[in-house]
């Protein structure tokens, strides 16, 4: 098995162990005809633990960012109000949200290759890019 290859199995073999899986179906569309492939997406939950955690670490980071910028002779006048402002805003949508799609695997509905889903916020459907044929496709739960 080459690096990529096994790289790619570790990333696999941690979303099963750490994330919910959802049987997921990618779409395409060929003029008013849709195509559908199967996928499985992994979603992330987090505990509140895991939340206050992260919405802290975003705090911290950020604030720190802006105090470091005082020390900037003369930028610091626009850098110290653009990070105190990047702090409520990541420390907010830290907050806010509780899950998050992690990625998953399918199928391109149009090439038919190994299809990537990339890391998302968790709402549904979920919009995608292919990496082999650099088209649009969305992504959406089986019900
Ligand atoms: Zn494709």
């Amino acid at each position: 098995m080459d690096t990529q290859t096994e790289e790619f199995s570790d990333k696999v073999k941690y979303w099963r162990d750490n994330s919910t899986l959802v049987s997921a179906k990618i779409v395409g569309r060929n003029g008013d005809q849709a195509i559908f492939k199967s996928a499985e997406v992994y979603v992330r939950h987090w505990t509140q633990k895991e939340k206050a955690l992260r919405t802290i670490k975003s705090f911290t980071v950020w604030l720190m960012i802006a105090i470091i910028s005082v020390f900037i002779p003369i930028l610091h006048f626009i850098l110290v109000p653009i990070f105190l402002l990047a702090c409520l805003i990541f420390t907010f949508s830290a907050y806010s949200k509780s899950s998050i799609v992690v990625g998953g695997l399918g199928t391109c509905p149009y090439c038919n290759k190994p299809f990537d889903v990339a890391s998302a916020d968790n709402r549904w459907p979920l919009s995608d890019v292919c990496s082999s044929c650099h088209r649009h496709v969305q992504i959406e739960k089986n019900s």
